[in-house]
Order: C-alpha cells, then structure tokens, then sequence
C-alpha cells in the first residue's frame, strides 16, 4: 500500500521536455517520468535499459537502480478526453480530479468509481447518476450524503437502504418510498417536510444534516457491509464467495487480505487495488487481465508471470522489469531467449536467498517478499498506507518507511470558506474566481464552474470545506482496515462474528439473523 499514490498529484519535471507537468510522482521522488502520450509512443525503448543481473550485488539494489533510470509513466491513464486531473483511470471523459475509476463521465472528485455520471464527491460508487456524497452506492440516482445505498432513488442523509425512494434520515429500509426517520409518510408530507428543511442554505443543511447523523447512530448496523455472499469474512464485499479478510471487492471467489478491489478476482493473496485477476501474490495497483503477477506495481492490461516488476503491460515472463509493453523473457530489462530466460531467473531465486537486501533498519529482503518500502517512489504519507494507518513520523521512520510531507503547495487565499454565501441562489458566477481557505486545515481551494453548475442545479451550498477535507470526512465513518471477534449487540444473541467495526468506536452491531429483523 506504500506504493501506491490512489489521490494524489503533483508537479514534477518531465523527463523529455522539461516542462513541469501533473504527476503520480511528487517533485522529490527518484524515479523519472515521462508525459503519458510520449511514453506510450515508440520514440523511446525500454530495452535500452537493460542490464546484466550482477550476481554479486543483491536483487533489490539492481531493481533499485533500474527504478531511477527507466522513465515511467506520469499518470496512469487509458483512455480519457478533457480528463488531465485524474490518475489510475481508463475511459472517462470531462473528470476532474477523479482516481482510481473508470468509464464515467463529467464526474469531479470521485475515488474507487466505475460507471457514474454527472456526480460528484464520492467514494467508492459505481453505475450512479447525478449524486452527490456517497459512500458506497450503487445504481443510485439523486442521492445525497448517504452511505451503502442500492438501487435508489432520491434519499437524503441515509445508510444500508436498498430499492428505497424519497426517503430522508433512514437506516435500515428495503422497497421504501416517503419515509422520515425510518417513519412512513404521505407524498405531501414528505414534500412539505423537504420543503420546509432548507437544503439550499448552509446553515439549516449543516442542521439537518447533524440531525440525521444522530438518528442513524441509534440504528443497529449489520457486522459487516456487503450482499450477496457466501462465506466470507470481510467488509465492503459483495457477490462473493471464499473471501477471507479482505476489504472493498465484487465478483471475488477464494481470495485472502485483498483490499480496493473492483471487481472480478480469483485464487489471489495480500493483494491492494484493483481487480480483473487471478492468482496474484503481494501486489499493488494493477489489474485487468492479470494472471501469474507477483511482488509488483502498476501492472496491467495481460501480464501473466512477471515478479518484482512495474508498470508492465501486455507482457508474459518478466523477472525485475520496469515500463515493459509486448514483451517476454526479460529480466532487468535485458532480452533472453525462452530457455535462457527460465535459466536465469531459477538462478536469480537462488541468489536472492544468499546476498540478501538490508534496508536502512536492518531487515533484510529475500525471494518471496514484495519490495522494502524505502524503495517506494512516493512516501508514506502520499501513499495509500497513510490512509488506512496513519502514522506519525516517529512511526513511520521507525517502521522503515519513506518519510516525507505530503508536499501539498501552499496558495493564499483571497476569501474564507465562512464568508461564503449561505445560500447557493446568493453564489455569483464570479465565485469560481476566489481562492477559498478551507473550513477546516484552512488551506487555499478553487471551485471550479462545472462545480458551481452541479451545485446550482441540485439546490445545494457551496461546501465549506477543501476537496482533500471533504474526502477525510466522508471516510471518517468507513470501518477500519483491522478485524475483531465481537459477539452480537442485541439482547439476548450471543453470536460471534469477525468484524472490522472496532469496539471502542459507538455502534450497535448486530450478526446476520438480528439485522434482518431489524430490516423494515
Ligand atoms: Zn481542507
Ligand atoms: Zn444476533
């Protein structure tokens, strides 16, 4: 998870211009980047590279040395039109600052997406249509600040509600339509009531929103999110099937500590982001069409055995190789025959288990094991890790972790998110002009017009908070990364479960049978 950046960008230069660009690599990074369109084109090789594994030096040192000299792509991207603000995405068009998703369009601020349109601040949704901070959803239409929706239809404020309609501040519904706080109502009530909530102005949002907030806190929530399952142990999950321990995924089947996944994986083992593969082993950051890839990173598009490799596409039989497309039997970027190639990478093995890698602790790094995390391009607090477990710098030096700030650029600026207008209908056309400091870490942000555009049409306040901001929060309450045994919280159930819902955190968990009865 070190290595890999979901949401980050930032300026570095490019290795073939010159010019700064927007990249996956900050400025300090070691490795070198190159423009995605260039690196894609055929005006530079790889292969020219390639070294000759000096078997008196460890792996891990000569793949370290390969890192900082073959350039990698600055962005990952398939294909995308008007979409230059987005990294690790494919097929999306008029996104801005959206990661890790694919085939969406005019989508702003989304993270973990697949099929969306016309949405904004979300993460982890997918097939959605004009919504807006979610959590969690999919097949949603017009929902708002809701989290594990599916199939619904205009909610407000809500959580776990499935083929629900006009519902607001609900936990817990199935087939529902005008409800109040779990609370059935007329159409006409429920308008009215609507109506009555002000939505458009900062202020009475702020207060319905905290209302609902303590509505949904006193609901019992089932001890693991996920449908459709079939012995699985985890969160998030869903149509699955033999899943252990593992975090966010669809369509998996006997798979242990995945995590971010989309969808689609089989027989695969600690493995982080993002799906369309079988028998991965201690991976990151690659997927689709993935078979036989182990102790690699950004890998994608049919890559069947390669170990310790980056940024590998359409490639079979790499050993240690970096920015490789259409090609086999390589190691360090050097060109073997078949039957040359299966010689040196057996050799290779062996040699791993003797000239071991010392990291800058003293732990040492052998065949079987994925990278030191000192040799990831990005440090802990731009990577993924930081998000899942925050450390502090005393933590994240002494785990032998890159260390370093997120380096996010200061700007000053021109107006306080407090002295925004209350009301949206008050929000001129010009206020895409100013540069906002944040509610909260009181850095500086910008609106920009499609976002105005969103916000007028839904009737919504300007957030007050940076989009870095508004994502921390909108993650607060998704359940943590770490599994305990706990018992059933209703009266009388003494059933056991592993759960990620951690106990010193208030919630009311309840096992299969007593969520069900719960369900209305
Ligand atoms: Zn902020
Ligand atoms: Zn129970």
């Amino acid at each position: 998870m070190s290595f890999f950046n979901q949401r980050r960008l930032f300026r570095k230069k490019e290795d073939h211009s010159g010019k700064k660009i927007f990249s996956g690599y900050p400025s300090e990074s070691p490795v070198r980047i190159y423009d995605r369109d260039y690196w894609l084109s055929d005006a530079w090789d790889p292969l020219s590279y390639g070294k000759d594994y000096d078997f008196s030096k460890s792996f891990f040192e000569q793949f370290r040395e390969l890192l900082k000299s073959v350039p990698l792509m600055a962005i990952s991207a398939g294909e995308h039109v008007n979409s230059d603000y987005c990294n690790n995405v494919d097929n999306v068009k008029d996104c801005y600052l959206c990661f890790d998703g694919n085939t969406s369009e005019n989508c702003h601020y989304l993270v973990g997406f697949s099929d969306c349109r016309d949405c904004m601040d979300m993460y982890q949704c997918g097939e959605s249509e004009l919504c807006y901070e979610l959590f969690s959803a999919v097949k949603c239409f017009q929902c708002y600040f809701s989290s594990e929706l599916a199939e619904c239809n205009n909610i407000w404020f809500s959580r776990d509600c499935y083929g629900c309609q006009d519902c607001f501040g609900c936990a817990n519904l199935k087939n529902k339509k005008y409800h109040i706080y779990n609370q059935p109502h007329t159409k006409e009530s429920y308008e009215s009531f609507i109506k009555g909530q002000q939505l458009n102005s900062y202020t009475s949002f702020t207060e319905a929103r905290k209302k609902a907030k303590k509505f949904l806190a006193s609901q019992p929530q089932r001890y693991m999110h996920g449908a459709q399952n079939d012995n699985v142990v985890g969160e998030y999950v869903y149509h699955s099937h033999n899943v252990e321990f593992s975090y966010q995924g669809n369509e998996m089947e006997d798979v242990k500590y995945v995590q971010c996944m989309g969808r689609n994986l089989r027989d695969c083992y600690d493995y982080t982001s993002w799906g369309g593969a079988e028998l991965v082993y201690e991976s990151v950051n690659s997927g689709f069409g993935l078979s036989g890839v182990m102790f690699s990173f950004n890998c994608a598009d049919s890559v069947s055995d390669v170990e310790y490799s980056a940024m590998i596409s359409s490639s079979q039989h790499l050993f240690g190789c970096i920015g490789l497309r259409n090609r086999k039997y390589c190691v360090l970027n050097k060109q073997y025959s078949e039957s040359d190639y299966f010689t040196i990478r057996k050799k290779i093995v062996a040699q791993m288990a003797t000239i071991l890698y010392y990291d800058r602790k003293g732990k040492t790094y052998t065949y079987g094991e994925f990278f030191p995390p000192e040799m990831s391009p990005i440090n802990y607090k731009q990577s993924l890790a930081m998000d899942f477990y925050p450390l502090s710098d005393e933590e994240i030096e002494s785990e032998g972790y890159k260390t370093g700030e997120v380096g996010l650029k200061a700007v000053k600026s021109t107006i306080d998110a407090s002295e925004l207008p209350d009301k949206i209908s008050d929000a001129p056309d010009v206020i895409v002009n100013e540069v906002i400091g944040c509610d909260s870490c009181k850095r500086a942000y910008r609106m920009i017009p499609k976002e105005l555009e969103f916000l007028k049409k839904h009737n919504l306040p300007i957030p007050r908070l940076c989009p870095d901001c508004r994502y921390s929060e909108r993650i607060k309450d998704r359940n943590p990364l770490t599994w305990w045994q706990r018992t059933c919280m209703k009266a009388g159930c003494e059933k056991q479960f592993k759960t990620s819902f951690d106990p010193t955190v208030k919630a009311i968990v309840y096992c299969d049978t007593c969520y069900e009865g719960e369900v209305g």
